[in-house]
């Protein structure tokens, strides 16, 4: 699938608060997801899919006290690819800006936060695969609990992403879980596509909500419209409120 086609469409919220699989999906906790010896490993492709797909969950392994790593695989210089305003040399650096001022809005300051930049080249993480996966085994350990986007999410690099931490996890004996984030704007509410049986609800209280929506709203370059390209933003406002609901999905 093609940005343009993950990005704009949408399932109304509505649709998905009325789905009846979404409504009976079983819950699990951080603690069940990360046991207490173990660290959380949160692989972005880009700046913002850490915070879009569990910035919750991340939230709510900080107050557990696990370790934790992020690992920004991508510094998400290709979100505009036809603006003048955002060039992808001024998002190689704003984007990565953005992120550190999410983190320290979840309430992750960096020193209880380890933070690894992966440096692949944005869109076209599938051409260094290999790479990668030589990359995620000098950081990962067998006792980790990997977070991935779902490799079905539909983003190329998401898929890309979600490949080579399922393959390294497999060799190396790591957990890992996959999160959807675009495919709440594409998948239909009872879409057979979703791997339905996998998937379980961590629930997010009141205040881990606010702080994950606060948290969004520092991703100022994927939030604002673009007069120099008239493109909408990534994140326009249908797509944040299905990202903004009282749960994060993991696919176990
Ligand atoms: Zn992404």
């Amino acid at each position: 699938m093609k940005f343009e086609d993950i990005g704009h469409s949408g399932t109304p919220l509505h649709a998905w608060k009325s789905s009846a699989r979404l409504a009976s999906l079983p819950a699990v906790s951080c603690d069940e997801l990360v046991p207490s010896h173990a660290r959380a490993v949160v692989l972005a492709p880009h700046p913002d899919d850490e915070i879009l797909g569990s910035g919750g969950i991340l939230q709510l392994l900080a107050r557990l006290k696990r370790n934790l790593m992020l690992i920004s695989v991508t510094n998400g210089s290709a979100s505009h690819p036809e603006s003048t305003l955002w060039t992808s040399e001024r998002l190689g650096i704003i984007r990565p800006q953005e992120s550190a001022e999410a983190l320290r809005r979840l309430g992750l300051y960096m020193n209880g936060l380890q933070w690894i930049h992966g440096g692949f080249p944005d869109n076209h993480v599938a051409d260094r695969l290999d790479d990668l996966k030589s990359f995620l085994r000098t950081y990962l350990r067998p006792t980790d609990v990997v977070f991935t986007p779902w490799r079905g999410d539909g983003h190329v690099d998401h898929q890309a992403v979600a490949d080579a931490a399922l393959s390294v996890g497999m060799e190396i004996g790591a957990a890992v879980y996959e999160v959807p984030i675009w495919a709440w704007n594409w998948a239909s509410p009872e879409d057979p596509r979703l791997p339905w049986e996998r998937a379980h609800k961590v629930h997010l209280d009141r205040w881990t909500q606010a702080r994950k929506r606060h948290a969004i709203q520092a991703f100022a370059s994927q939030l604002t419209p673009d007069p120099s390209s008239g493109q909408t933003p990534p994140l326009n406002p249908a797509t944040l409120e299905r990202l903004q609901q009282a749960f994060e999905v993991v696919f176990l």
